[in-house]
Order: C-alpha cells, then structure tokens, then sequence
C-alpha cells in the first residue's frame, strides 16, 4: 500500500529541498497496524550527510546574524502552519506510529506547534547580563552554539523533531536531525513547514538512516551540539562519542518512573492518571508511570476502578477517530513487550488484565496489568515501552519513597493524595526530573522536562532549554588605563 498519501518526495530534505540517493540501503516504512509496507526511504550515504553537514555550517553565522525577532516570527508562521495542517500531519503522524488518530490529533503536530511558537516568542527575550566592575564592566552575550545534531526516537516523531528545532533555531543555530528509521516520514514535515514559513536554506536539515548515520553525525568536527532522545544504552553511547570532541549534549533517555497512590487519594482522578500514565501512545512513552505504588488501604478499590474502565479500551484501525488504543510500533517492540509479560507471569506476579497478543497482521498487545508485584521482579526494574504496568504495596510514606527511588533511572515520578504536605515532601524527595502532584504526563512547552541520573542530562522546553542550545560569552570593558608589572 505504497501511497501517494504516505510516500514523501524524497528521502533527506538538505539545503532547503528534498534530496534522494538511492545508493543508500533502502528503509521500508511499516503501518504498524498491518504490517503493510507504506513507504520506502533512502539510509543517508556519506555524501548525503557531508552535504547535510556542509550546509548546516554555510547557513548558520547568516541565521544567527538575523534579528531574534525576526526569527521569531518565522517560526511562530511555522506554528501556524502546522495547526492548520493539524489534520493531514496527526493521519500521517498515526501512520509512521501507528497511536491512534484520536491522541496524534491532539498531541503530536498541536504539541510541535506549541514548542515552534513559544520559542519564537521567546528568541526576542534572549540576553546577556551585565555587570559592574567600579568603572570597568562585563556585559555577557548569549550566542548560539553553531550547528547541532539532532538524533530522536521512534514514539514522537513530529513532537521531537520540533521540541529540539524550535529552541536551537530560536538561538541562532542550525540542525542536522536524524529520525529513528522506524519513524522517517514526520521529521521531513517538520522541515518542509519551516521553509514554508521563510526559515532560510540550510538552517533545519533531515537525514535518514540507522544508528551508523547518527554516530557519523555525532563524531563530526563540526558539530556543536547533539540532542538525543533515546535509550540509556543509546545515550551512554552518544554521550561519549560527543564527549570526544568536548561537544554540549541534551540526553532524553528511558525511564521506570513512579507513581505513588496514597489511601486519601481521589480514586478516579488517580486511576485516570495511572491510565495515562501506563496506556497513552501503547505504554511507549519515556515518563510513563510503570511502577505503580498503591497504599494497602486503597489497593482493592483501586484495582476494581481499574480493571472497570480497562472496558473502556476500544482497539483497532487507528486511523479511526473512536479507536483509542494502537499497536505497538514494531513487531520487534512487539515481542520485547511480551517477552517481559512472560517474565512477569514467572516471577510470580499477578496478571490481572490483558497479557494477549492480539491476532492479526498489526502489531496489538493487551493493555496490561500486574498485581503483587515485588520490588526486586524484572518487570519493575527494566524499562518495558509497551502498555504494562505493574502494581507494587506499600505502608508507610517513608517507606514508599525510598523504594520509589530505588532505580537507576530518574526521568518522572507522580503522587496523588489530598494531603498538600505529603503532595510536596513526596515532590521534593523524588529522584526525578519531572514531577507531578494529582495529576500524570502532562508535558506543556513552557514547563522544564527532562530526566536525573540515568535518564538523562540536559532539559527540553521552557526557559530551561534555551541554557542548552546557547553558551555565554563574557567581555570585560575597561573605562582607564591598563597597568602591568613591567
Ligand atoms: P534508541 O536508543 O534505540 O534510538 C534512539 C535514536 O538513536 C534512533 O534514531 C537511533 O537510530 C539512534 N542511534 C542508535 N545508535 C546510535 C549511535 N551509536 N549513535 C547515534 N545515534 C544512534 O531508542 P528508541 O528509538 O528505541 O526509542 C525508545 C527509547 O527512547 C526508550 O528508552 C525511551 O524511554 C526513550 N525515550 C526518551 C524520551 C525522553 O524524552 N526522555 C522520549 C521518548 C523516548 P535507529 O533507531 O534509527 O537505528
């Protein structure tokens, strides 16, 4: 079913125009929901990325020399552009994912949309500092880093593709992005979008291939920066090769994230967020709330409610707007996913829904949910990325927290109760870079998201971003004469 809707021009999009090499191996671009094979890309040749690189670095000392207005004002038309091609990009979104219309239609082009104007509001607002020496100064610049490599996972395409685009762009620098190879069609959108909206030539770039493009991109003399969202095994490896050359990174890695649940917790809301947090996009989302810390007090009732509106799941074609639940994105995630399923039942856990591969060509697993589950069992303490969530007891707050904690990831962490002081105490105490009080996943632009220890280093949006795509330069005045020794 290569179509006319899902095949793009060309493989790479470089210097402002589609560029195809077919020399490159080709990369067939699967329907996740029925393994149909719906577009063929190109993996970037070492020609393709020397010309990617080459460009980026021709584009960017013009780019940065714009007024931060003005390149603000681009991007906010990019922002425009994609809302009101919200509709074709959330089909298109659905078919390199496979997550149901129903989410990509409020949370992929909308949220890329959302990043693209908020940094173009802020490019403006980006200044140094200064500061009083008596009759001598230092006034600080904040400059852009220079051209930045963009690597991104395969479960937000679009989203990533603009979370890191909007805020190197703002600041003045330009963007070499390699998609996962699963996802391949999105980033090319995003692309195309800017230049429609008057991003100059050269500025934003994309690049197919697998992980040897990414690691060739990664290693280049010219590059400044490298943002990757990925894996812990991924990131450990491009963190180092960045660290050759002394290079900034942003590091958006896995997680095994927590979600606490006290007895005086609104039941309803708490469920609602353990829903989001576990079941949103299949489960494949790196803040998802896997481990589930419920209080004894609340656990029956808790799981009841649970299984209760899992009658809600509605599986099937996700282009279909009423389908709200998808496969996963691969059969390879496919079989990790019911590979730890397995594991789970053997270690003892109690399967209390799901757990079925469904029949067919898509790749659909069971929303699933384990009870019982121990602290030390694999499935609480390996990243799964698939729609399981495990149920663990607890007593006592002190207790809970230090088991929440006990993980070497630290990318988000949840806690619903009604008592505001336990709500806080808990949030100070997580080990995470993200968190939330009675509520789960939410991921606005204009709030820091980003992980601690394992998941990562770095933060994408808010202000918290623009840190990371710029470096400061500081410049002594003198106002008198200069003195020396000698
Ligand atoms: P991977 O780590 O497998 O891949 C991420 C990207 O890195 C892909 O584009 C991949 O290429 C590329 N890559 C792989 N090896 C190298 C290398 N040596 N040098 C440079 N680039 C390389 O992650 P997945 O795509 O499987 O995504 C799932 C993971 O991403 C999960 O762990 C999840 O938690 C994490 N994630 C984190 C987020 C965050 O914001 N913290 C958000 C979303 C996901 P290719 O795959 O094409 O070979």
């Amino acid at each position: 079913m290569q179509s006319k809707k899902t095949q793009p021009q060309a493989s790479h999009f470089i210097n402002g125009r589609y560029v195809e090499d077919k020399a490159g191996t080709a990369i067939p671009v699967i329907y996740p929901a029925t393994g149909e094979v719906i577009a063929t890309v190109y993996s970037a040749t070492p020609a393709v990325i020397e010309q990617a690189l080459a460009c980026a670095q021709a584009a960017q000392k013009e780019w940065a020399a714009w007024t931060a207005t003005e390149r603000g004002r681009v991007l906010h038309r990019a922002a425009e552009i994609m809302r009101q091609r919200n509709h074709e990009l959330s089909v298109l979104e659905t078919y390199d994912t496979g997550k149901p219309y129903q989410e990509t239609s409020v949370a992929d082009a909308t949220s890329a949309a959302d990043a693209l104007e908020y940094f173009g509001g802020l490019a403006a607002s980006i200044t140094g500092e200064y500061i009083q020496l008596g009759n001598d100064f230092v006034y600080t610049r904040r400059e852009p880093l220079g051209v930045c490599v963009g690597i991104g996972a395969w479960n937000y395409p679009t989203q990533i593709a603009a979370w890191k685009a909007a805020p190197a762009l703002a600041c003045g620098n330009t963007m070499v992005f390699k998609p996962s190879e699963i996802t391949p069609l999105c980033a090319l959108q995003v692309a195309e979008i800017l230049h429609e909206a008057g991003v100059p030539a050269g500025v934003y770039n994309v690049v197919q291939g697998d992980g040897l493009v990414g690691a060739s991109l990664v290693t280049d003399d010219r590059v400044a920066k490298v943002s990757l969202t990925g894996s812990v095994p991924t990131g450990r490896k491009v963190y180092a090769a960045a660290a050759e050359g002394i290079r900034h990174v942003t590091m958006e890695l896995g997680g095994k994230s927590p979600i606490v649940i006290f007895d005086d917790a609104h039941l309803e809301n708490a469920v609602s967020g353990v829903i989001l947090g576990n079941f949103y996009a299949s489960g494949q989302v790196c803040s998802n709330g896997t481990r589930v810390f419920v209080q004894k007090g609340i656990k029956a009732a808790f799981l009841d409610r649970l299984t209760e509106r899992l009658k809600g799941v509605n599986m099937g074609d996700p282009q279909d707007p009423a389908v709200n639940f998808g496969p996963l994105v691969s059969a390879r995630q496919r079989d990790i996913v019911t590979a730890y399923i397995k594991k789970g039942v053997e270690e003892g856990a109690r399967l209390v829904a799901g757990g079925q591969v469904v029949d067919g060509a898509g790749f659909f697993v069971e929303p699933t949910v384990f009870a019982e589950v121990s602290d030390n069992m694999v499935i609480a303490r390996e990243e799964i990325f698939g729609p399981v969530l495990c149920v663990l007891d607890f007593d006592t707050e002190e207790e809970v927290l230090a088991r929440a904690n006990d993980t070497l990831f630290g990318l988000a962490a949840g806690v619903f109760t009604a008592d505001l002081g336990r709500a806080h105490r808990m949030a100070a105490g997580f080990e995470a870079g993200t968190c939330y009080i009675n509520t789960y996943n939410l991921a606005p632009v204009e709030a820091p998201f980003g992980g601690s220890k394992l998941s990562g280093v770095g933060r994408e949006n808010s202000k918290a971003a623009i840190q990371h795509y710029t470096q400061v330069k500081g410049v002594y005045v003198a106002m008198g004469d200069v003195e020396a020794p000698f």
